[in-house]
């Protein structure tokens, strides 16, 4: 919060996480949540099946409350579909014979709890149990958690008949405002009913701030102290960018704020345009986009970005979620999917980079016990899977089958030393003999093999593990981290985390000149190759394919096509002698 003044209509600014850029001016709504306290009941034992019917109808009627919703989502765009889509799925599952509802019927008849007892208690002891699980990946045990609590809390106010939140009886073009917003309740905003939402508490990366990404509405979570502040239809004006949000604004503030909403929407058209039109300098050389795909739903996103191919599958999803492994069958399955909606364009699928931040519940059984006091120095990536080979042995399989259906590239995350790659290619060779004898469908050539260089050894090592490797991608989040010794998790901004640093552009150089020396392509897939402000300094290195997240393509782009091969050279030339990122960030921001 930057000031403060309870209610009153002057002019207050306050700033929270910027989660869906755009701006949105206009009275606020505020959206209060009905109250739901469960008090903790008992029942008698000749009232066991009586409390669990209870239960089954309020399980059926969220089940037809969610198919309701899932319908409703047919009036949102086609990426807000494909993104809320899966949750609702999920929702849907755990209202199946899952955790939460085997121990909520022990509990009734166990314990004797009433049903809305029984599964609040659960809920929270599921919730507790995934935060408490090992690994430092926090916001997404978070996010779990609070998925189980969202669904307990739907059948308990069917079981109680309590009333939902409801988004109504609003102005048209107001800014939603909320203590906090669920998942759910993301779910049933229109968004063409709001100019913007804002919320006291919540993260950058929970399962609301990618709904309201993918809903498009200009968003601002976790300003506290905003709604103290605000009264009931006072103006605001919210930037989903920077994370500003302005109560009361003067007419100064307003007609500033109106001049952005009019400029955004100019560079939105000029960007829409630049779809089908080539990605190449001014001096036309050609740059291939491809993008990042994390999750199935992105797919769709991804075929409207202009994307050619899939530069990077981050193959971990898959294993995400799930209490049981997915077999060669299923896997393939998947990627087939994948590489049929490319539809002819090259997909790379990077096998299974679990460990460190990265934590998959159902490979616990996989992971050796080590005592590691420091992961993400530890077992990783390829180091992991070369110590449970049948894990990779199982991927290259499926993969290999899904490359009957389109082109396909592997992968291999976390390279550090030649003996790694060498023992991927000895597993390789066995997979791809052993699928030919039992006389699959497969692709006529054995699809090409290559690595990630996102740690400094394979950097530095480059020239020689391009002897061994069809293809390199540069991953500049670890190699940023492992280069600086500095954590990848740190905040935006954080000057020890910086990937500009002139010591992560020698090793991009060195990596993109071994490439050239051995004639094999040379990507990066890191999270710099969506930062347009960046792009041409990584043209200068020498860098002529980028992925990235599918919604990046159309800036980067567009600062592609403005940019000759000279101005990037002399900018790489000039970076490659700074001594400090903000040097750098001059020298960039001076073309
Ligand atoms: C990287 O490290 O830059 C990379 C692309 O891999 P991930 O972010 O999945 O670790
Ligand atoms: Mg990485």
């Amino acid at each position: 919060m930057i000031e403060k003044s309870p209610r009153s209509r002057r002019e207050v600014r306050f700033s929270g996480h910027p989660i869906s850029p755009g701006i949105g001016i206009g009275p606020v709504f505020e959206a209060a949540e009905p109250v739901l306290t469960v008090p903790h009941r008992k029942i008698f034992a000749a009232d066991i099946a009586a409390e669990n019917a209870r239960l089954d109808d309020a399980v059926s009627m969220s089940r037809k409350q969610l198919g309701k919703l899932k319908t409703q989502l047919a009036h949102l765009p086609e990426q807000s579909q494909a993104e809320l889509s899966p949750l609702i799925d999920a929702y849907l599952q755990m209202l199946g014979n899952s955790r939460l509802m085997r121990r909520a019927k022990i509990q009734i008849s166990d314990r004797l709890l009433a049903a809305e007892t029984a599964m609040m208690e659960e809920a929270e002891a599921l919730a507790a149990e995934i935060m408490a699980m090992p690994g430092a990946d926090h916001a997404g045990r978070s996010r779990r958690a609070d998925e189980v609590r969202e669904i307990a809390r739907r059948v308990v106010r069917n079981l109680t008949r309590l009333s939902f939140r409801s988004f109504t009886g609003h102005a048209p073009g107001s800014i939603l405002a909320a203590e906090t917003l669920r998942p759910s309740d993301a779910a049933l905003i229109q968004p063409s009913h709001f100019a913007g939402v804002i919320t006291e508490e919540g993260g950058a990366d929970g399962h609301t701030a990618v709904m309201l990404r993918a809903l498009g509405i200009p968003a601002v979570l976790g300003a506290t102290g905003v709604l103290e502040a605000v009264k009931p239809g006072a103006i605001a004006i919210i930037d989903g960018e920077t994370g500003e949000i302005v109560l009361n604004p003067t007419a100064r503030s307003l007609s500033a704020a109106r001049a952005r909403l009019a400029a955004r929407a100019r560079t939105q058209r000029t960007l829409a345009r630049l779809q089908l039109r080539p990605a190449e300098t001014t001096d036309k050389v050609p740059i291939s986009l491809q993008a990042n795909l994390e999750l199935p739903f992105e797919l769709p996103m991804i075929a409207q970005s202009g994307a050619h191919g899939i530069g990077l599958m981050r193959s971990e999803f898959i294993f995400m979620n799930r209490e049981i492994l997915p077999d060669e069958d299923a896997q393939a399955e998947i990627y087939r999917t994948i590489v049929e909606a490319m539809d002819g364009d090259p997909v790379t699928i990077r096998v299974l980079d679990w460990g460190s931040d990265k934590d998959v519940e159902a490979l616990n059984p996989y992971m050796p016990d080590t005592g590691e006091a420091n992961p993400a120095l530890g077992l990783r990536g390829i180091r992991l899977l070369l110590r449970n080979p049948e894990l990779l042995e199982t991927q290259l399989a499926a993969i290999l089958r899904a490359a009957a259906a389109g082109p396909v590239r592997i992968m291999l995350p976390m390279v550090g030393f030649q003996s790694e790659l060498l023992a991927a290619w000895d597993i390789y060779d066995r997979v791809w003999r052993r699928l030919k004898r039992r006389n699959l469908r497969l692709p006529d050539h054995r699809p090409p093999m290559g690595i990630m260089i996102e740690t400094p050894a394979a950097a530095l090592a480059a020239r020689h593990l391009a002897k061994h490797a069809d293809f390199f991608s540069i991953g500049t989040n670890d190699l940023t981290m492992y280069t600086l010794a500095a954590d990848r998790g740190l905040p935006m901004g954080s000057k020890l985390y910086d990937p500009l640093e002139p010591t992560i552009l020698r090793l991009i150089l060195e990596t993109a000149a071994a490439a050239a020396a051995a004639k094999i392509p040379v990507s990066l897939c890191g999270e710099l190759a969506s930062r347009p402000e960046a792009v041409p300094l990584l043209i200068g290195l020498g860098i002529r394919e980028l992925s990235m997240h599918g919604n990046a393509i159309p800036r980067v782009k567009h600062a592609i096509r403005n940019v000759s091969l000279k101005q990037c050279t002399d900018m790489a030339t000039a970076a490659l002698n700074a001594v400090t990122a903000d040097e750098v960030r001059k020298i960039i921001r001076g073309m």
